[in-house]
């Protein structure tokens, strides 16, 4: 998918290089996902004060108290969600940036996304226009209710941490999907964890530990 990465600059691209490498020693072995991250411009999706480590494997803020996640959780995750076969819908739960859905649509047929911060979910939805990434459609509103028109999913990803997967993203899931979340655990510790639905059950695996934004409910205008 042709990307307008205008305004990347040599700099970014030799940068970018450098990120792709990084993410490919720290274990990501999915050459469509290393792909994917080098095609998307993360300096276009932070403050513009960092857009100089927009490239650097560390979280960064997008204002209103949040963080885009640094390259190696958004890689492992999306590998992570697409490791058994590409998946045809992903419902992401928290947009932020818009930056992970970004990844997610050079991978996916369709991308659905929803962020209670109308202020995030604008901004991105008007970024990813500029970027000419047709394939995404957001919503502002509680991602714990997913977005159940839509559904169901071949995946679902989440973004910000809740203490238990809300039942309702469960159902939206589709014979065969997954979802990978943050899971907070009673310690305060957040797990990245799986869950495939099979035929019989929801199967859960466990990933690695991470830190996320805590997911609340509602919506804030
Ligand atoms: N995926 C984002 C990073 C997200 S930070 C990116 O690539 O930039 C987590 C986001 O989840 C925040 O924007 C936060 O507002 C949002 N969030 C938290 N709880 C939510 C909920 N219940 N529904 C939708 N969004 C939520």
């Amino acid at each position: 998918m042709g990307l307008d990465v205008a305004g990347a600059g040599l700099t970014s691209q030799r940068a970018r290089d450098r990120l792709i490498a990084q993410l490919s020693q720290l274990g990501i072995r999915d050459p469509a996902v290393l792909e994917a991250v080098r095609a998307v411009p993360r300096h276009l999706f932070v403050e513009e004060a960092l857009v100089h480590r927009a490239y650097e494997n560390i979280a960064l803020p997008i204002g209103y108290r949040q963080t885009v996640s640094q390259p190696y959780i958004v890689a492992r995750m999306t590998e992570a969600l697409l490791e058994y076969g590409p998946l045809r819908t992903v419902l992401e739960v928290g947009t932020g940036s818009g930056y992970q859905a970004a990844v997610l649509a050079q991978l996916c047929e369709r991308v659905y996304s929803v962020e209670r911060i109308l202020a995030l979910s604008r901004s991105a939805r008007e970024l990813l226009s500029r970027l000419k990434i047709n394939n995404v459609s957001l919503r502002h509103g509680d991602g714990g209710e997913g977005w159940p028109a839509r559904g169901p999913f071949d995946g679902i990803l989440l973004t910000a941490a809740p203490r238990d997967i809300p039942h309702e993203l469960l159902t939206q899931l589709a014979p065969g999907g997954r979802l990978v979340a943050p899971v907070e655990g009673p310690d305060g510790r957040q797990q990245l964890v799986r869950y495939t639905h099979t035929e019989e059950a929801y199967v859960r695996d466990l990933l690695d530990t991470v830190c996320f934004v805590p997911m609340l409910s509602g919506a804030e205008s």
